[in-house]
């Protein structure tokens, strides 16, 4: 057993059967046992890949947007551009390489990262010693500095605790993690919750038994929305998930690339669930935000010039690169279910008086 899960089960027995966000939280974000307070989960020999680890243009491509994203807030004198979760550091990394193309934006720059596990923020230090623009580090997006901003976001908010509910006979009711048969396992609270069908958008009412509704507590993107209402900016959101508000079960556990049960080993294995984009643009809608997409990832990249990139990069370049060049740009604009092209959405919330950004032009 890990020892998480001795926590875990101390507090069950404490307190009854846990919220399913709780469990998420504690899985990811325990201070000692957490699995991202104390590991590097990326790459091949970590459990899961993402788009900037892929390859450079992810990166590139996103800082000339938001190169472009900050000329059309009329080129402020500084402006704060900002990641959450910056894992390894790779994309920002890839994206100031590619702000060095427009001096005036690269001067402009004061960059800040908001990440929670200081074993990836002491990646991210290394990886950006070499910055030539001033970065901080922060805990949380409350921390940030008020002003002008552009924030990109890379599978971050699938990282964030989800609640889920479960439609019964006498109602909706909230999924908790509790034990049975001496393991971790799901059971369902015993109160059904009075109002949760009134408050699901019509098309989802009167929902048939056993359907089940995953819900986000996306906090740090309500700072972020309520930031670029107050001054100006924009907010570039990119991960895994579905376009509208919808039923399914997709919390999911990845270990050494391969899947796992959620309940196991917990602490060991990242978890994560599908991103509601509907929920994101109702978030920033309520701010006063303009939203553009989700629009695919592989129409979002082919739109910035991906393909264009690859066969630049590959003129430099021997068989054997040119080959992970090609497998590279599959992966991140395909639309099979091994390529994240089609499941991976791009949104953009940006303050309404600001020109679309490039990419979204008919999103
Ligand atoms: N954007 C990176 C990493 C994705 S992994 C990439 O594309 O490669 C998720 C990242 O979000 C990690 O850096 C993780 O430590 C961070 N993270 C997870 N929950 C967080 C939270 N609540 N606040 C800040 N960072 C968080």
């Amino acid at each position: 057993m890990t020892s998480l899960e001795e926590e875990l089960r101390a507090i069950i027995e404490a307190e009854g059967p846990m919220p399913v966000s709780r469990y998420m939280a504690l899985c990811l974000g325990h201070p000692r046992h957490g699995y991202y307070a104390t590991r590097d989960p990326l790459g091949v020999a970590g459990d899961f890949t993402t788009a900037p680890e892929i390859s450079q243009m992810f990166g590139e491509l996103i800082g000339l947007w938001c190169a472009e994203a900050w000329r059309g807030m009329r080129a402020p004198a500084r402006v704060r551009l900002v990641e959450l979760g910056p894992g390894r550091g790779t994309l920002m990394h890839d994206v100031l390489r590619a702000a060095k193309l427009v001096p005036a934006f690269e001067q402009a720059l004061e960059v800040h990262l908001v990440e929670t596990s200081p074993v990836l923020a002491a990646l991210q230090r290394d990886k950006l010693a070499g910055a030539d623009v001033p970065i901080a580090w922060h805990e949380s997006a409350a921390g940030l500095p008020a002003g002008p901003l552009v924030v990109i976001a890379n599978e971050f908010v699938d990282a964030l605790p989800i609640d889920r509910f479960v439609k019964t006979a006498g109602g909706w009711r909230e999924q908790r993690v509790g034990i049975a048969k001496e393991k971790l396992a799901f059971g369902l609270h015993p109160a059904p919750l009075a109002g949760f069908d009134e408050s699901l958008p019509t098309r989802l009412r009167r929902a048939p038994e056993g359907s089940m509704l995953e819900r986000r507590d996306i906090a740090p993107l309500r700072e972020i929305a309520k930031r670029i209402a107050a001054a100006t900016g924009t907010a570039l959101v990119v991960d895994y998930g579905h376009r509208r508000t919808s039923f399914g079960d997709t919390l999911q556990a990845v270990r050494a690339h391969e899947f796992a049960d959620p309940l196991e080993n917990p602490g060991l294995a990242d978890l994560s669930a599908h991103v509601d984009f509907e929920a994101l643009a109702a978030l920033a809608k309520e701010e006063g935000l303009r939203v553009r997409g989700p629009i695919t990832q592989g129409v979002f990249l082919r739109r910035l010039g991906i393909e264009p990139r690859a066969e630049r990069l590959k003129r430099d370049a021997d068989a054997s690169v040119r080959n992970d060049i090609d497998a590279a740009l599959a992966r991140l604009v395909g639309a099979s279910p091994r390529h994240m092209g089609e499941l991976f959405k791009v949104i953009s919330l940006a303050h309404a008086a600001l020109p679309i950004e490039p990419g979204f032009d008919s999103a």
